[in-house]
């Protein structure tokens, strides 16, 4: 029976690029989201950028900008970004929208109607130059207790002491560098205690990881305390209806992004919110998030939904952060990888592998180890799964047209695959996905040892034995197939390539229940490609910049003559996709034409190219993008800071050589 699902993954918040962490997280979801599509249930994902709160608030002051125009231009980067790594979201929305807004304050009247909403004085951190109230983190002093200067106005990183900004010795304002003082200002709180009967049932009912469940027993044991929602102006959000001056805090609003996201959704595609979100639902809820934000979303989220009348979530999965080569991902070791840099090396569907290759349905962190990450590529994507269908095309083609055999030889064999992928398909659905590719990749294995087995090779040799050779590579293909589709949530622009290969798209997984014979297939064309370790290394190297270069040694000038320079004109010149430093480029070097991939597109305008003369290295060793073969370099002097091409005074014409 299909199944209506909503499912979500948490909101990333606005204040800076998305990284390979929220893509971690986004590729999670999206591969259990695809896998429901392909078994044939109504499963939609949305997801909106959060974006209130003071940090924005603040970068946007400080980049000259307002808020709106800051989540804006973040807002465009990540949609491009998430599209990239291919995450189909149903909808991905923002939550500074008018949807959000009207929908927190329903909740919240609701919360004040219901008799969930206090009010009560509290003494905080005020910048009297910046004149704000200062959030804990925008305090920093010495420690009280241990006297670690530097520390955060909430707890200290050496002693993890807690206390409040003002307890600091030496308190400064992060904003303005002063010295805060203590003000008193009304504030409003949700009575999360309330719902304590609530969420002790509905935390034990199925709904969270037993891990996750076992940590919330912890916070009932010290008792639940009320959950202060406002903020003082100057604040990023939304304003609360009867308290002028006061917003909404950030994580109130955030989680009705979700709501706010399907609602946007609903009006586009004519469909019907409350059947999603009514208290009688039967649709299911899913979010996904990281094990940091598991207090708001299986807390206080479940208690304000189920306080203003809609219905809660079916389940929270939470999961693991991201690490790379052992370590957190942070900028000052390099490890901190964004979403862009990422896509300028390396394919997104081999990230997506990677990653589900690693991931199971606990709490662990996820390492990216990138020798690891090489090796697996290449010995069982490539080496394995993709090997089946380069090893079979081929005969295929040879003295049959490339038509299939009018059965599988083996049809036994063929029905264990389809048997086993719904192992592979449970496996899925528990969010188990390790489990579900290393058995992909014990198939893999058995189909090539079909294959070695049978040795059409040897065979072909023999044209008596035609039939029998079209008979095992159809055998063959159709064990791919079989793997290939169980690998479709993971890897959907690969399997939609070898769908087209095997000219048999397919939108349901129960198609594999019957083979592919007796049908045309296309020409073979690669799936997936080798990658070198140390391609995957440069993830964690700092992109060279002018400025760092060590003085180079001295060189001859028989070397300087190796390198021939020529005069070129562009003809022209775009931008390419997935690579946002990069300018396409087509030269004349007198009458040869060359593709050179320059890193200008900081620089310069494409269209206002066409037409200049450039200096070239023309004997340069062609180099593999994943774009493209770049035939030769562009001289040009600085950095990205300011880059300027080198050109010859008028009179040159392309070819020429430059010594
Ligand atoms: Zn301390």
């Amino acid at each position: 029976m299909s199944r209506q699902i909503l499912v979500t993954s948490a909101l990333p918040y606005a204040n800076g690029p998305t990284h390979l962490g929220h893509m971690t997280e986004a590729v999670q979801t999206d591969i259990w989201v695809r896998f429901m599509k392909l078994r044939g249930h109504a499963c939609l994902y949305v997801c909106a950028d959060d974006t209130h709160g003071t940090p924005i608030m603040l970068k946007a002051e400080s980049e000259g900008v307002t808020p709106e125009q800051l989540i804006e231009q973040v807002g465009a980067e990540r949609r491009r970004d998430f599209a990239d790594f291919g995450i189909g979201f149903d909808n991905y929305y923002t939550t500074h929208s008018e949807e959000n807004r009207r929908l927190t304050v329903r909740m919240y009247q609701a919360l004040v109607a219901a008799g969930h909403i206090t009010r009560r004085t509290v003494r905080q951190a005020y910048d009297e130059e910046a004149r704000m109230f200062l959030p804990d983190r925008y305090v920093k002093g010495t420690c009280p207790r241990c006297g670690a200067p530097d520390q955060y106005g909430d707890s200290c990183e050496n002693c993890s002491a807690t206390y409040t900004p003002l307890e600091l010795k030496d308190p400064v304002s992060v904003v303005s560098g002063t010295r805060p003082v203590e003000r008193e200002s009304e504030h409003i709180f949700f009575k999360l205690g309330d719902f304590e009967p609530m969420l002790r049932k509905w935390t034990r009912s199925g709904t969270l990881q037993q891990a996750v469940a076992n940590k919330l027993d912890e916070w009932f044991d010290v008792g639940l305390r009320d959950w202060d929602v406002s903020r003082d102006a100057p604040y990023f959000g939304f304003e609360i209806p009867d308290a002028p001056g006061k917003y909404f805090y950030v994580w109130l609003d955030a989680p009705v992004g979700y709501m706010a996201s399907f609602e946007n959704l609903c009006a586009r595609r004519g469909m019907d919110f409350d059947t999603y979100w009514a208290p009688e639902s039967q649709a299911e809820l899913h979010h996904f998030i990281g094990k940091d934000i598991l207090y708001f979303h299986s807390l206080f989220w479940p208690a304000t939904l189920e306080g203003s009348g809609f219905r809660k979530p079916t389940a929270v999965h939470a999961h693991g952060f991201l690490t790379v080569n052992g370590e957190k991902m942070s900028k000052s070791r390099g490890t901190f990888i964004t979403a862009r840099r990422y896509l300028e090396l390396l394919p997104a569907e081999y990230f997506r592998y990677f990653l589900a290759a690693k991931l199971a349905s606990g709490l662990d962190d996820i390492d990216m180890n990138l020798d690891e990450f090489a090796t697996r590529i290449n010995a069982e994507l490539v080496g394995k799964l993709v090997n089946i269908a380069s090893r079979c095309a081929g005969f295929v083609h040879r003295g049959h047209g490339g038509r299939l055999a009018p059965a599988v030889p083996d049809p036994e064999l063929y029905r264990e695959f389809v048997e086993a992928g719904e192992g592979i398909a449970a496996a899925y659905e528990a969010r188990e996905y390790a489990a579900a590719v290393r058995e992909v990749m014990a198939l893999a294995d058995r189909a090539n040892l079909y294959i070695d087995r049978h040795k059409p090779w040897l065979a072909a040799k023999d044209p008596a034995r035609a039939l029998e050779v079209q008979a095992v590579c159809t055998q063959g293909l159709n064990l791919f197939r079989v793997l290939m589709t169980c690998l479709k949530p993971v890897m959907p622009a690969m399997a939609e390539r070898a769908e087209a290969f095997l000219n048999a798209p397919l939108a349901r997984w129960r198609e594999i229940d019957e083979p592919l014979v007796d049908a045309t297939i296309q020409e073979y064309r690669p799936l997936a490609t080798r990658i070198e370790p140390a391609q995957a290394r440069k993830l964690v190297e700092a992109p060279m910049s002018a400025g760092e270069d060590p003085q180079p040694a001295e060189i001859s000038a028989d070397e300087f003559a190796r390198i021939d320079l020529r005069i070129a004109r562009i003809e022209a010149a775009s931008v390419v996709n997935g690579a946002d430093r990069l300018l396409e480029l087509c030269v004349d070097l007198g009458g040869e034409r060359r593709t050179i991939f320059a890193g200008i597109r900081t620089a310069y305008d494409p269209a206002r190219l066409v037409g200049r003369q450039v200096v070239v290295v023309a004997n340069l060793k062609p180099r593999k993008l994943r774009f493209g073969v770049s035939q030769g370099m562009v001289l040009a002097a600085g950095s990205e800071g300011g880059l300027f091409l080198i050109g010859p005074d008028p009179g040159a014409t392309p070819g020429m050589k430059v010594s």
